[in-house]
């Protein structure tokens, strides 16, 4: 026992363990249930990555009854930016991945188990920290930088392993008196755990993806304070996710590294040891070969990108459950229009090799979500995002919302809706026809209508075309151009007997759609003239004979 020594590091500390731990009791959560925590920290970037594991620690909370809570690591203040936390949160809340507890702003949180940001439990690690001293678990170390320099070039020398341990640390085995008399003087100190690991032998932990992995031994004696009394990671972890009584720990797999540290720093303070679920980083094809999804050479690895982009966070979740459950594509496919919680989400059918990002799969997967949705609806998210992203579309769409609400409306709410819009910058590509301001006639024809061809079609249309004509009119007015201009109004018959025409009734509706709307494809073209108005399609044609 080394009282003496742990008051003298620790002289303001009063509480002990016990104090924390009544105070942060058992969590009342139904048996089974998992309480899991997105742990981020400040940094100013939100990676995929750090998403996708956030969305995980959701899906296990949500699908068990538990809680899913947001903590904030921000012990290192070198890399923390000002906006850091909104970025995180805005990020979380832009795609639905809201916690239940935890953080919810820059100076505000909500919970039992808090304070959720790191910075302010300093007392509360060093508590523990100095339970640790007095069993005999952690001793402080007053070796400078310059010691350790010269110790790592010893050790070099002698082709011993490198760090801090066993013969090599010098301040394990300071006699008490001179600890205390070295904490007296002022003597900077940084606090390590005593490591009771054996070079050579493993422990077997379980990790709910990668099942039993067999790690050596921690045999290094951490530093678990730094000397401005911070805690690395492995013991602000460990005292964090005991204390807000965390189940499961999702995280990167770049942890597993230290997972034998961070499980003896659990066995030191008597802690029982959650359980793991390692997530492997996302990848990405480049070229013929697979890597890791880069912050620096992938734009799409930010979360903002998604948001720029406008891609509705239905979607965004529902790839990222492709990504985490492969059976999840066959779970939508049957039930293509059950909500997402529906999904019986899985841990054990992640994968362990990391699941492989591909953008345009996002697309086709958002195409098919908004191809679900209400007109009604697609205004309002696509006007949501213009009037951050495009301020010239938000005035358009802000401004006659039943006009946006009706070009949304063409060949919608049908069995087989178009799955044109993947994203809601696109927005202004696919109205873009039905807003004057914007529009851009390109005055195009394709090479196999003459222009004399298309220049009759037309002036002959204008004399017949009525606002008011419903599709089966409309199309038998177009049927009736074609006979004699030399196109056949049946694309059977022309295609029976392809040398006896010209063309056939798709051509001359190709005319008009180009006149119109400068596309060879669009939707219902009948609706989308009702929808432009007489005085518009009249000036559209005209200008486009004129062009020709
Ligand atoms: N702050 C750590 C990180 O951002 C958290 C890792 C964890 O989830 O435990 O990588």
């Amino acid at each position: 026992m080394s009282l003496q020594l742990a008051n003298a590091l620790f002289p303001d500390i009063e509480h002990t363990p016990a104090y924390y731990e009544e105070k942060y009791p058992k969590r009342n959560t139904p048996e089974g249930a998992r309480v899991t925590r997105f742990a981020p920290s400040p940094t100013g970037f939100m990676h995929l990555g750090n998403m996708f594991s956030a969305f995980i620690d959701k899906l296990n909370a949500d699908s068990t009854g538990g809680i899913y809570f947001l903590r904030i690591e921000d012990t290192d203040k070198k890399r923390e930016v000002e906006d850091g936390v909104d970025l995180i949160l805005d990020g979380l809340r832009a795609f639905g991945i809201n916690p239940d507890e935890g953080i919810t702003g820059k100076d505000s949180q909500v919970g039992n188990y808090g304070p959720y940001r790191q910075s302010e439990r300093k007392e509360i690690y060093h508590c523990f920290a100095k339970e640790l001293v007095k069993k005999g678990l952690a001793y402080p170390c007053f070796c400078a930088e310059e010691d350790l320099e010269a110790l790592r070039q010893t050790q070099e020398k002698e082709g011993e392993n490198p760090g801090y341990y066993g013969k090599w640390a010098k301040c394990r085995n300071l006699p008490e008196g001179e600890q205390i008399r070295l904490i007296s003087e002022g003597k900077s100190f940084v606090l390590r755990l005593r490591s009771n690991g054996v070079e050579g032998k493993k422990i077997i932990v379980d990790d709910l993806i990668r099942g039993r992995l067999e790690l050596p031994e921690n045999t290094l004696d951490a530093v678990i304070l730094k000397s401005d009394g911070i805690p690395p990671y492995p013991f602000a972890h460990a005292v964090d996710d005991h204390l807000m009584r965390t189940t499961h720990v999702v995280r990167g797999d770049e942890w597993i590294a230290s997972l034998p540290l961070h499980i003896q720093i659990f066995a030191a303070l008597g802690f029982k040891i959650p359980k793991y679920i390692h997530i492997a980083p996302i990848m990405k094809m480049d070229g013929q070969s697979k890597r890791k999804l880069s912050k620096r050479k992938d734009p799409e690895a930010a979360v903002s990108f998604y948001k720029q982009q406008g891609y509705p966070a239905l979607s965004v979740r529902e790839y990222l459950l492709t990504l985490a459950n492969s059976n999840f594509e066959d779970w939508r496919r049957a039930n293509p229009n059950s909500p997402q919680s529906d999904f019986p989400f899985s841990v054990k059918k992640m994968s362990s090799s990391g699941a492989l990002f591909d953008l345009s799969k996002l697309d086709d997967v958002s195409k098919n979500v908004i191809s679900k949705m209400t007109a009604r609806q697609v205004c309002c998210e696509a006007t949501k995002w213009a009037k951050d992203y495009d301020k010239q579309l938000y005035n358009l769409l802000y401004a006659n919302p039943e006009y946006a609400t009706a070009v949304f409306s063409i060949d919608r709410d049908c069995p087989k809706p178009r799955k044109d819009i993947a994203k809601w910058s696109q927005i202004r590509e696919y109205a873009e026809y039905f807003y004057d301001e914007i529009y851009k006639p390109t005055g195009t024809l394709p090479d196999n209508i003459k222009p004399q061809d298309a220049k009759k079609m037309l002036e002959k249309y204008l004399t017949v075309y009525n606002k008011e004509d419903e599709k089966d009119q409309w199309f038998c007015k177009i049927k009736a151009i074609c006979e004699p201009l030399g196109f056949s109004p049946d694309v059977r018959k022309y295609k029976e007997n392809p040398c006896s025409y010209k063309g056939h009734a798709g051509d001359v509706s190709t005319v008009i759609r180009l006149a119109v709307t400068s596309r060879m494809n669009t939707p219902d073209l009948c609706l989308i003239m009702k929808l432009l108005g007489r005085q518009r399609i009249e000036k559209r044609i005209h200008d486009y004979l004129e062009a020709l």
